[in-house]
């Protein structure tokens, strides 16, 4: 029983006024709540009608709500949070919230690396089978603006929310029970938002959390030894071994995707997870191969570039963690150009980097946490190290010999000298472009 529910003629604050929770409001609006938006940020152009906002500080008003429906950015130890439990209202996520307000079949998938790519090929494969599939959570729509959608849209089909979810967003889940649940992988990320690795694998383990026996949760078998210690979920494990073979619960199975454009070890485990879940919803083997083959792969994710070039290009700008920059090695031959740098989020030991010595030929570092890593790594490598992103990307392509490929997979987060990683990665194509028209 969710004892939140009925929300007609309830306060429901919503705390942070970014996407998600504009949409939660709009939501918990429709349904009949009475709301209160508060964001410490001044954003006085937002105005939803029906809602009563309030920017540029938190007054005690949010201490009035039955319920708080929290943004995922804001802090465990933030002083509004600590206002709020001492006050002891509830908390919520906007995953959460909007959960309780959907019929559809829930495919949810977390992970540290992997997500947009694997719950876009879900939705993808969805589709392509004539289901109806909203895609949403943390990859742009939020899961609250589907739901409400879906209760516009009342033809009785079966609907289908396929949902990325950060562990930020998992922290504050209480009811959220997926059908299927997904756990692609795990490595240290975001550690400046948990305070240890621990906490942040009982942040992704929540996601089987109240899952029961008619559920599945689909796991990664390289990573994950067991759910949450509630869930009672059917677990499936895969793996995909070093040569290349696919294995559902330690049972070999043949999936013939040599056509698909998703290439590399770790884009393997995306399509195994994703074809798992799609098979456990009643779409047959072939339909599922046919729309994996026909998936084109996203930019910023090991993006080929194919300009009439002399070398190889790679923006794999999103690689933001250590691990997706090793799985981007790990599917590239030798002779790798390496573009690193940025901000590193995770105090990370780069030093991991010296079992690829014979693949990288020379790395070019950049950005503010280039100093840190190049003290990691300057005893096995070529390095050159430039302040600037320009300067090291034109340095990578004068380094380039004939047979090298020019890899940015940079490892770090994008915010010291780009708005984020999309901006990053266009600006890398940019220059490469712009430097092979003149030459
Ligand atoms: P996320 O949404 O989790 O950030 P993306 O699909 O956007 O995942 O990919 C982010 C980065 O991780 C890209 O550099 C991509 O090449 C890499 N990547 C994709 N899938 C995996 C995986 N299964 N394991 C490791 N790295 C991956």
């Amino acid at each position: 029983m969710n004892k939140f529910l009925p929300i007609n003629n309830k306060k429901i604050g919503i705390l942070g006024a970014a996407r998600s929770g504009l949409a939660a409001a709009q939501l918990a609006n429709k349904l009949g709540a009475k709301v209160f938006l508060t964001d410490i940020k001044n954003s006085s152009n937002i105005k939803i009608d029906g809602i009563n906002c309030e920017f540029g500080k938190h007054s005690d008003k949010i201490l009035e709500s039955d319920l708080i429906i929290k943004s995922p950015g804001i802090k465990k130890n933030s002083k509004i949070i600590k206002r709020i439990n001492d006050s002891s209202i509830p908390i919520v996520s906007e995953i959460e919230f909007a959960s309780w307000f959907t019929n559809g079949f829930i495919i949810a998938l977390t992970g540290t690396n992997g997500k947009t790519t694997t719950v876009e090929l879900i939705n993808s494969i969805l589709k392509n089978d004539g289901l109806v599939s909203f895609l949403g959570g943390n990859i742009g729509v939020p899961f609250s603006t589907n739901v409400l959608h879906e209760q516009d849209n009342l033809n009785n089909k079966q609907i289908f929310h396929v949902l990325e979810i950060s562990s930020f967003q998992l922290e504050d889940i209480k009811y959220f029970k997926p059908n299927i649940s997904i756990i692609l992988n795990i490595s240290p990320d975001h550690l400046d938002h948990h305070v240890s690795f621990n906490d942040y694998l009982d942040a992704k383990l929540k996601i089987t959390m109240n899952q029961d026996s008619d559920c599945h949760a689909i796991i990664n078998e390289r990573n994950i030894l067991s759910l949450h210690k509630k869930s009672k979920a059917k677990q499936i494990t895969f793996k995909v071994s070093k040569n290349d073979s696919f294995f559902i619960k330690d049972k070999k199975i043949e999936l013939d995707i040599k056509n698909s454009l998703l290439k590399g070890k770790h884009n393997y485990e995306n399509i195994l997870s994703a074809f798992i879940a799609c098979n456990l919803c009643g779409l047959n083997k072939k339909s599922i191969i046919n729309s994996i083959n026909t998936f084109k792969s996203l930019p910023h994710r090991l993006e080929k570039i194919t300009f009439k070039l002399d070398y190889i290009f790679y923006n794999d700008s999103k690689a933001t963690n250590l691990h997706a920059t090793c799985a981007a090695i790990d599917s590239l031959e030798s002779n790798i150009v390496l573009i690193l740098g940025g901000i590193d989020k995770n105090n990370t030991d780069f030093s991991v980097l010296k079992k690829y010595q014979n693949k990288i030929q020379k790395i070019v570092l950049y950005g503010e946490s280039r100093n840190f890593i190049n003290e990691q790594i300057a005893d096995y490598f070529d390095i050159y190290s430039y302040k600037n992103f320009g300067e090291a990307i034109y340095k990578s392509i004068k380094v380039a010999q004939d047979k090298n490929t020019v890899l940015l997979s940079p490892a770090c987060a994008s915010f010291d000298q780009f708005k984020n990683y999309e901006e990053r990665g266009n600006y890398f194509k940019k220059i490469i472009y712009s430097y092979y028209e003149k030459n």
